[in-house]
């Protein structure tokens, strides 16, 4: 069994490093998901903000 340790990541879009808890690391083992998060919270909110602004109906 994998043993997870906090981990600290730099993030790709501001450069500011963040913690990979063991706990997020554990979901991401149950989810299925492979890769790590590539930014920090708050990028990641903005991207998800941003997704969901765009998938909202556009009026022309
Ligand atoms: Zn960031």
């Amino acid at each position: 069994m994998a043993e997870y340790q906090d981990k600290t990541i730099k993030c790709v879009d501001c450069g500011a490093e963040f913690v990979f808890t063991k706990g997020e690391q554990e979901f991401y083992a149950e989810k299925g998901f492979t890769n790590e998060p590539k930014r920090c919270k708050a990028c990641r909110d903005k991207k998800k903000q941003e997704k969901k602004a765009a998938q909202e109906p556009v009026q022309f």
